[in-house]
């Protein structure tokens, strides 16, 4: 299945220009209380989520830049955050 992602410097190009580069995370977690089994869930659990997610790609075939979009992970569509979300 091939879907587009907007670059913000190429703008809208072809799914296969890009690497994805997973879900966003959020920071590294605060060392201080940090178990070896929180920092491996940190590490490696993602959310998996179906629907909205805020994702990074990589534009490995353009200009080479690191960035964020939200993707419907059930539709394959780029979608505007919702206001809760953002
Ligand atoms: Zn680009």
């Amino acid at each position: 299945m091939s879907f587009t992602v907007t670059c913000p410097i190429c703008g809208k190009r072809d799914l296969y220009e890009f690497r994805f580069g997973g879900e966003e995370r959020g920071p590294r977690p605060d060392e201080a209380g940090l178990t070896p089994e929180s920092w491996c869930d940190w590490l490696h659990l993602r959310t998996n989520r179906g629907g909205p997610q805020l994702e990074w790609w990589y534009h490995h075939q353009g200009c080479g830049t690191w960035f964020s979009i939200w993707r419907d992970t059930l539709t394959n569509r780029e979608v505007r955050p919702l206001e809760e979300e953002s």
